[in-house]
């Protein structure tokens, strides 16, 4: 067979493999190129195994208000069985990627790609060269590490679902959702455990008052956590390492990790070669469609910094399949993107926070604040926050947000009425379903903009 096809997909994860499998389907002849695993960052060391982390940390939640409800429970953690279990599981999703490929009949080569031209890609093992009428770049990200001595003693997200052991501390550098659900996760799991964040409080952009019922809901579990610093040098001793902080003081810690952020993978990647345009940030500059500067190549997902999610590049390389192969020319809509944060409590969001939303004119916000009803046997005082905000005029949900047990799940649901326009009146027609946490949503009444007004208990 030539070593020519119609398009080359650099990266097999959450955008690559949509993209080929999809332009395929269109009667493309494909190949995608993988230097790693299949599945890419999200399925591989990303949002899957960390959700299986998410889950085994949980277990010390529900462990707690297990007697209310009549359990006696003898509970005992083992970290080598959750890796193994962990390890077997991304395993099975892996194969199901390459099966899927397979099936859609794209062509899957393991080696490291590289642009020599704008419709030439060099395998780096193999030492030839594909050619290729549209080249796809989706390379992702990958996580950055600030430059301080000692920097090479620390881990990140890649490292921690490959620990040997458990470390009997942890410091956590960061204030995104990365560091927030690692420090869930490692405090659950018995860690004694610390975040240091150079900011004023985590999770910068998401709704203030989400942002103040997680760091009071982390708090409570025993995560420490250090404001306005950061680390400066780490250094190895006998049994882990010790962290200098800015703020001058010296601490020793079994473990450090930075999660303070990616960044586009972009380096060696023959961009210059092929004369591809980067944007002031060093992602790759793209249009509405995925095209960059050059007319033969496109780039999806992380690799564009759009927005660092896994649904988000997979929508970005089904619409850029289908506008270049498919004769259907699909900009992908970035307006509106629900998120969730799976820190213990979990939080979720969809559309715009208190403040942004006052920007667009009179607003009112309704605020529900109570105890789950899984709480209410147990001495757990821990409240869920439900916020709803509208236009004064006409009504228009400009925000929904949850703090909470489920409050991915419920916020996924209202990303629907959210995307269609929705106003406070079509909430309320909804017939609410009892007893939940999500009917408070659809059941309130008057706007409150002090939650402490509205404590139900
Ligand atoms: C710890 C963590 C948790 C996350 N949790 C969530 C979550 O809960 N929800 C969510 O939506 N998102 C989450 N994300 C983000 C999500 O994983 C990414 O947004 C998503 O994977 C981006 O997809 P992508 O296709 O752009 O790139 P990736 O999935 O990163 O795939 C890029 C692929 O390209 C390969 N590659 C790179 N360079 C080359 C080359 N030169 N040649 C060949 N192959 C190459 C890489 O090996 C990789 O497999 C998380 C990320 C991390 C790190």
């Amino acid at each position: 067979m030539s070593d020519s096809y119609d398009l080359v997909v650099i990266g097999a994860g959450s955008g690559g493999v949509r993209a080929a499998r999809i332009a395929s389907g269109h009667g493309a002849r494909v190949a995608i190129v993988e230097e790693y695993r299949v599945g890419g960052t999200c399925v591989i060391r990303g949002c899957v195994p960390k959700k299986l982390f998410v889950y085994a940390s949980r277990f010390r939640d529900l462990f707690e208000i297990a007697p209310s409800f009549g359990w006696t429970v003898d509970s005992r953690f083992d970290w080598p069985t959750l890796l193994a279990n962990k390890d077997k599981e991304i395993e099975r999703l892996e194969r199901a990627y390459l099966s899927g490929l397979e099936g859609a009949k794209v062509e899957v080569i393991r080696d490291r790609a590289t642009l020599t031209g704008p419709n030439a890609v060099r395998l780096e093992q193999a030492g030839r060269t594909l050619e290729a009428r549209h080249i796809l770049i989706a390379t992702g990200g990958r996580p950055f590490v600030p430059d301080i001595p000692g920097r090479e003693l620390g881990i990140t997200s890649n490292e921690a679902f490959h620990l040997p052991t458990l470390p009997r501390s942890i410091l956590i550098e960061g204030g995104g959702y990365v560091a927030v659900e690692f420090a869930t996760i490692f405090n659950g799991l018995g860690v004694d455990t610390t975040l240091v964040y150079r900011g004023e409080r985590v999770l910068r952009g998401f709704d203030e008052d989400l942002r103040e019922g997680l760091e009071a809901g982390l708090q409570s579990r025993g995560i420490r956590i250090i404001y306005q610093t950061s680390i400066r040098a780490l250094r190895e001793v006998d049994d882990g390492v010790v962290a200098s902080f800015s703020d001058g003081v010296d601490a020793p810690f079994g473990a450090v990790m930075f999660a303070t952020g990616r960044v586009p993978n972009v380096k060696g990647l023959g961009l210059e070669a092929a004369g591809v345009a980067l944007d002031e940030g060093g992602a790759i500059a793209v249009d509405a469609y995925s095209a960059t500067n050059v007319p033969s190549i496109y780039a999806v997902g992380d690799v564009t910094n759009r927005a660092q999610l896994t649904p988000v590049a997979i929508r970005e390389g089904h619409a850029f399949a289908d506008t270049v192969f498919g004769n259907k020319p699909v900009a992908v809509d970035h307006s509106l993107i629900g998120t969730a944060v799976f820190a213990e409590p979990e939080l979720a969001s969809v559309g715009l926070n208190e403040a942004d939303a006052a920007t667009h004119g009179d607003v009112d916000v309704y605020i529900a604040r109570f105890r789950p009803m899984q709480n209410t046997l147990s001495l757990s005082s821990e409240r869920m926050l439900m916020k709803l905000i509208t236009l004064k005029d006409g009504g228009k949900v400009l925000g929904v947000h949850v703090l909470g047990p489920g409050a991915a799940e419920i916020v996924q649901m209202a990303t629907i009425p959210m995307a269609m326009g929705a106003t406070k009146a079509d909430f309320d027609r909804a017939m609410a379903m009892h007893p939940t946490a999500a009917e408070e949503l659809v059941t309130f009444k008057a706007p409150t903009h002090r939650y402490r007004d509205c404590i139900r208990v």
